[in-house]
């Protein structure tokens, strides 16, 4: 039985999990459950799943949350806060921790589980941008496993050698929707909403992941995500834009031999793998029906379209605190987008001089990472404003 600390519950990622929850009473167990500020939607889950804990991670809710689990009769123990979360996720009641929050907001408690020595579904991609290194020595020195939940990350640890050898490994083929504005030019991306940014021609995802398909920066932080999970340099690490989502990333061998994994774009499958590894369970997911499917297409990125892919080799090039200050300007930009204060084009403008003007420094500690994520931030808001 695998019990599962699931974090960031009310999102996307945290309801394609609860499925397969629902799909498998038998194999998986919720013992514990987060939201960020939408405490009725939580103390609904927690009648449903009746966890051991559940985290409110704004503390201004925690006595909503307490006094509902209590009218509901139920004897999950209330929680509040970033503290608290990332106490859950050490927490002996869970032996898996599905880390799902969105942002930075998600790196304590991923760390967290991972010293905790914690089977991790990863799919917080700002953790491993932000603190990617850090991120992995602390999963080795712990024993903890980590499997990616993003789709063509999920992919790439599907198609490599399971010993984990890298020698016959010429490249990383990360695979890119394009998003919602594939074939657009900058004039006709001028005046786009963020309603237009959030409706995925693909996948059915969270509004910050969704913009940042729309920039092309999430397959920038994927490029950066791979570059830590695999350990694989960025220029092994090539983009392509396949809008069909059918070929969730590729690994190219130097034999010739390409592996490819596919499937419908639904992210039950990754988070099954994760949650099931090495076995391979039933997820609803349909089978891909080759008779069916149009022509799977490949094409370049438009970099000059979208100058977020090249920002984020850029920060990788740097090293350091670079990664930590590209994910945090963007998070502020994407915000400021969705909430009407800055037009789509800026969110790159935004992020490419928050990285020219943050001091780079080596990412010693979490202590100096997460001071250069509150320095991008700050820089990000004042050029906003
Ligand atoms: P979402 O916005 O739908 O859900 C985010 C969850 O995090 C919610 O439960 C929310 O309550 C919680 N949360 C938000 N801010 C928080 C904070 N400050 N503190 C604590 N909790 C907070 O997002 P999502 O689409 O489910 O994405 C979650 C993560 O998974 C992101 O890092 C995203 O990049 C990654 N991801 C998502 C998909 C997808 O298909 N949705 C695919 C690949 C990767
Ligand atoms: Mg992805």
């Amino acid at each position: 039985m695998k019990t599962l600390c699931l974090l960031g519950a009310t999102g996307s990622i945290g309801q394609s999990t609860l499925k397969l929850v629902d799909q498998h009473p038998d194999r998986f167990r919720i013992t514990a459950l987060s939201a960020h500020t939408q405490v009725d939607a939580l103390i609904d889950l927690c009648r449903r799943y009746r966890p051991m804990h559940a985290c409110i991670a704004d503390t201004n809710q925690f006595a909503a949350l307490r006094d509902g689990l209590s009218a509901a009769g139920l004897s999950t123990t209330p929680l509040a806060g970033a503290d608290s979360l990332e106490a859950m996720a050490a927490d002996d009641s869970a032996n898996t921790v599905v880390a799902a929050i969105v942002g930075a907001a998600g790196v304590a408690s991923t760390l967290s589980a991972a010293r905790a020595g914690k089977r991790i579904l990863l799919a917080n991609k700002e953790s491993i941008v932000l603190a990617g290194q850090l991120l992995m020595e602390t999963v080795a020195a712990h024993g903890a496993q980590l499997f990616p939940v993003d789709s063509e990350h999920n992919a790439i640890f599907q198609c490599l050698p399971s010993g984990g050898g890298r020698d016959g490994v010429r490249r990383l083929i990360l695979t890119a929707s394009g998003g919602p504005f594939l074939g657009k030019t900058r004039a006709e991306l001028a005046a786009v909403t963020p309603e237009q940014a959030c409706r995925h021609p693909k996948w059915s995802m969270g509004r910050k992941i969704s913009v940042d398909s729309a920039t092309l920066m999430n397959k920038g932080l994927e490029v950066i995500e791979a570059h830590h999970l695999f350990g694989m340099p960025a220029e092994a690490i090539e983009v392509v834009v396949h809008p069909q989502s059918i070929v969730h990333s590729m690994v190219d061998y130097r034999d010739g031999s390409v592996l490819a994994q596919m499937g419908e774009p639904d992210m039950r499958t990754a988070i099954a793998y994760g949650l099931s590894y090495p076995e391979r369970i039933d997820t609803g997911v349909k089978a891909l029906d080759f008779r069916t499917l149009a022509a799977l297409a490949f094409q370049s990125p438009d970099g000059e379209t979208f100058p977020c892919l090249g920002l984020a080799y850029r920060a990788i090039g740097r090293g350091g605190n670079a990664p930590a200050v590209l994910n945090a300007a963007n998070e502020i930009a994407v915000m400021a987008f969705l909430e009407g204060r800055l037009p789509f084009l800026g969110i790159a403008d935004i992020v490419g001089e928050v990285l020219e003007t943050v001091h780079w420094e080596p990412a010693a500690d979490l202590s100096v990472l997460m001071a250069s994520d509150a320095e991008a931030r700050r820089c990000a808001i004042q050029r906003i404003h």
